[in-house]
This record gives C-alpha cells, sequence and structure tokens, in this order.
C-alpha cells in the first residue's frame, strides 16, 4: 500500500474516541498480513522490531488511533477523505492518523534491518488519548522496559523537549447568607470570590526557558442563590498550563497562600515534562529533523503519562490545524515523517551501541 493509500485507509475509518475497534482492528489486520509480530489489548495495537537481545534500549513511538468529534463548519462531510492535490482533507487527517501512518512507513523501511538494529523499536497506536489517555495508560505495563519514547503529534516534525502540564483547582469562598436589606447580618461569599480572582489575574509564575510564562485563568464561576439573598457560597476553577520548572504541588501551596477561599486540587495528572538535550533520544530526534535545538509544546499529550522516560514529541502536520474543521495533511508531509521517523530509530540505535561499548 503507498503512502497516500494508507494514509486515505485510515482516515476513511472513524475512530471518535470510544468508538477505536473498527479503525484498531483494521491496522492490527494490515500490520498483519505485512508479518509485523502485532499485538492488540482492548483498541490499542503495538508491535517490536528489534535485533531480539534483551539487553538492547528499547525506544517506544507511540501515536494516538481515535479524534474528537467532528466539528461544524466543514466544508465537506468530515468522516469522508478528500484530496485536493497534495492534501488530504479529513477529521484525524493531522491529529494524528498522519503520524500514524507516517510511523507504519517507517516501520516498512526499518524491517529489513532490525536484526542489526543497536535498539528495539516497540511501535504503538493507542485510544482514548483525545479523552483522557486511557489507552497509553493501559498498555504501558504490557510493553515490557522502555528506556525512552517519540510521541507521534503533529508538530511540523519540530522536536518538542518540553510540554505543558494542566492543573485544575476548584476554589471555594465561603460566607454567611442574608437578606440584602440587613447585609450587615451575612458576609458576601462572591465578593470574596471576586477579591481572590482580582488576586489570581495579578500572579505571576517563573517563566519557562521553552515554554514562557503560564497565567493562571478563572474559567468558570457559580454563586449565589437568589438575587435578593447575600450569597454564602461562590465557587470557582482556576485552569493553569503549568510547565516543568514549575511543581504542580508549589503552584497550589502558593494559591492556597494568596487566596481566602478553599482551594482544592481538581485535576493534576497532566504532568508538565521535559527532557534534557543530552538525552540519546533528543539527539536522536533533532538529527532526525536536522535541527540544532528543541522547542516547547502548549498543548498536552500522551507524553504526560511517560514523564518517567525521556522523550520527545514529533509528527508531521501541524497541531494549528487539529481539532478545527478542514483538517488536512499534504503527502509531502507524510513522506517527510516517515523519513524522520526512520532515521530517529536508526541513530537512536547508533547512539545506544556507541554507549553500549563506552558503557
Ligand atoms: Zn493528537
Amino acid at each position: 500500500m503507498d503512502p497516500a493509500a494508507l494514509l486515505e485507509t485510515l482516515v476513511g475509518i472513524p475512530s471518535v474516541s470510544g468508538a477505536e475497534a473498527a479503525l484498531a482492528g483494521h491496522v492490527e489486520g494490515l500490520l498483519r498480513a505485512e508479518g509485523f509480530p502485532v499485538q492488540r489489548q482492548g483498541d490499542n495495537v503495538w508491535f517490536e522490531l528489534g535485533p531480539g537481545d534483551p539487553a538492547a534500549r528499547r525506544l517506544l513511538l507511540a501515536s494516538h488511533l481515535d479524534t474528537v468529534p467532528p466539528c461544524a463548519g466543514w466544508s465537506s462531510d468530515a468522516q469522508t477523505p478528500r484530496w485536493a492535490g497534495d492534501r488530504l482533507f479529513g477529521l484525524g487527517a493531522n491529529d494524528a492518523k498522519g503520524c500514524v501512518a507516517a510511523l507504519i512507513l517507517a516501520a516498512r523501511t526499518l524491517r529489513a534491518q532490525a536484526a542489526e538494529l543497536g535498539a528495539c523499536a516497540v511501535f504503538a497506536f493507542t485510544s482514548g488519548e483525545e479523552v483522557g489517555g486511557k489507552g497509553i495508560q493501559q498498555l504501558l505495563p504490557a510493553l515490557g522496559r522502555l528506556d525512552a519514547a517519540v510521541v507521534g503529534e503533529p508538530t511540523g516534525l519540530t522536536v518538542c523537549t518540553a510540554q505543558r502540564g494542566m492543573l485544575i483547582l476548584r476554589c471555594t469562598a465561603r460566607g454567611a447568607a442574608a437578606h440584602v436589606a440587613h447585609a450587615h447580618l451575612g458576609e458576601n461569599a462572591v465578593h470574596k470570590a471576586a477579591r481572590d480572582i482580582s488576586r489570581i489575574d495579578a500572579m505571576r509564575f517563573e517563566p519557562h526557558l521553552l515554554l514562557g510564562e503560564s497565567r493562571a485563568q478563572v474559567t468558570v464561576v457559580s454563586g449565589g442563590l437568589a438575587k435578593n439573598q447575600v450569597p454564602d457560597a461562590c465557587e470557582f476553577f482556576i485552569d493553569i498550563r503549568s510547565t516543568p520548572n514549575l511543581d504542580h504541588a508549589a503552584i497550589t501551596a502558593q494559591i492556597r497562600a494568596e487566596l481566602e477561599s478553599d482551594v482544592e486540587v481538581f485535576s493534576d495528572r497532566y504532568r508538565p515534562v521535559a527532557t534534557p538535550a543530552t538525552e540519546a533520544v533528543v539527539q536522536a530526534a533533532l538529527a532526525a529533523a536536522g535541527t540544532k535545538g528543541g522547542t516547547g509544546s502548549s498543548t498536552t499529550s500522551d507524553w504526560a503519562y511517560l514523564a518517567h522516560l525521556p522523550a520527545v514529541k514529533a509528527g508531521p502536520g501541524d497541531t494549528f490545524r487539529s481539532h478545527r474543521p478542514d483538517e488536512w495533511l499534504a503527502l509531502a508531509e507524510l513522506r517527510a515523517g516517515a523519513a524522520f521517523y526512520t532515521k530517529l530509530v536508526q541513530t537512536y540505535a547508533l547512539l545506544a551501541r556507541q554507549e553500549n561499548h563506552h558503557g
């Protein structure tokens, strides 16, 4: 199957999060037909290529099969692939079926060299990335020891070595209810929340070298029961897209110390991550991309669940085309992505072999 047909087939099988079975089945069948030792767990599909040496370094290359639901505003049916010149339009073409296709194409090229590779490449295509990363979390124990990871997401083949996390805090301002006519008998919780919201707006955090500043944002506020009652409670949520230099516990402590409201952690499973430039996976990815330095990425991904590994995020496509109408990927991008992943694995394997010799 040529690259264009592969991408078109993947995009043509709908796989909104929670309904990935058909696509997972197709990818499993396609890889099996090509002779890859494919395994399946739930709607996750994976296989490995390598020298068969249990001591070899193991590099995970993962991307996701699922897409967000189609949004409004598409020029044609989102789930029907449509070519316009070099571009394939369709839901998931960019995020992240282009990465999945590029990884499959790279695996095909690498297969002939697998026995001589200095490392083992573990390819994984997972479900549920867009709704909390359930697939990768379920699959990780089955993948065995891993030494590094590449997360396939559309980055225009720039190498992201740092990714923002997400911390959500639920705050409750408490007061005392009273008739508005006797306001002195009550304590207005909405006024208390408003003071806290001003404090949050003014709060500054230490910027990160690649990712820049984090700004805490109040996103949802609810309080008050009746127009003639001093409200006794007001709840608001704070969303902070954290950077790796800021620990979630430290941010929470800082906010708790500055606010009058009660502060509780609502969600902190998306940890901010960063990988030092000295790691082999970073060097291999930079060499494959032909660039010197890594970049930062503001969007979360399954990388958050691989925080224990040196990892990078990179793949064909453009993050600004994701989750939007008329999402597309160019065939030239797909081909460049396949070449990028191939060279990345080869360089990583070479570095792993050299390190083994020196170590
Ligand atoms: Zn994605």
